[in-house]
Formats: structure tokens, sequence, C-alpha cells
């Protein structure tokens, strides 16, 4: 199976890695939309939001955890930022390996486009 997110896991294809551990990378998105952007995505793969099982609860909850982690760390937890799982054709996902982005460093407009 060809999947770009299961590389930079497997150390195959180079990332610029914030945050590791047992069930979680986080990585700097190649296509930054704001001064920060990080995708936070769980090392086993699960294609989108729908394919998530009540067995993967836990890990779920992982990808929130590391997110916070991550904002505490780069110091950016008090000013804010934004957690966006995007699901399928209709919310613009265009990597089919769940990933969690942290935006951040900016303020943004709702609703989201
Ligand atoms: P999606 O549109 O699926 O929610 O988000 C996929 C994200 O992955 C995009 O923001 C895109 O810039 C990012 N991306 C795609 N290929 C790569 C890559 O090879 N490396 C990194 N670091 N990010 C990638
Ligand atoms: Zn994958």
């Amino acid at each position: 199976m060809h999947c770009i997110f299961c590389q930079i896991v497997a150390g195959e294809l180079a990332a610029d890695i914030v945050y590791e551990d047992q069930d979680v990378v986080a990585f700097r998105d190649i296509n930054p939309q704001a001064p920060h952007h990080i995708l936070v995505i769980p090392r086993k793969h699960v294609s989108t939001v729908n394919e998530f099982a009540a067995t993967d609860a836990e890990l779920i909850g992982k990808l929130v955890l590391a997110a916070k982690s991550i904002g505490t760390e780069l110091g950016i937890a008090e000013d804010g930022y934004r957690l966006v799982l995007n699901c399928g054709r209709d919310a613009g996902q265009t990597v089919y390996h769940v990933h969690l982005h942290l935006i951040a460093g900016r303020s943004m407009h709702w609703p989201p486009g």
C-alpha cells in the first residue's frame, strides 16, 4: 500500500517531526496555511474518520492530547489554535491517512471555506 504518511512514520520519507510517542507522530505541514501548521497522525494506518472503530477511542484521544502538548511546547496555547479533521471529499481531504491539523500563529475566520 502506498501511503505518504505511513512512509513518514516509517522514516522512509523526510518530515520535520515535532512530536512522537508510541502511538502518535506529528510533523510540520509541507504547505503551511499559518505560521504554525502541524499534522498529528496515528502511527497505524486509518484512512479516514469513517474507519475509526470504538476500540480506537483511546488513540483518538491521544491525537488531541498530543496537539495540546505541542501547543504548549510551541507557546501558542494561550493565544489559541485551530484543530481540524477533514473527512473525505467534501471536506477536502487529500491524504487518506487520518491527520489532525493544528493551525496557529494568526487569527482565523469562521466559518471556514
Ligand atoms: P488534507 O487536505 O488531507 O486534510 O491535508 C493533507 C495535508 O498534508 C495538506 O495540508 C498537505 O500540505 C500535507 N502534505 C501532503 N503531502 C505532504 C508531505 O509529503 N509532507 C508533509 N509534511 N505534508 C504533506
Ligand atoms: Zn498510512
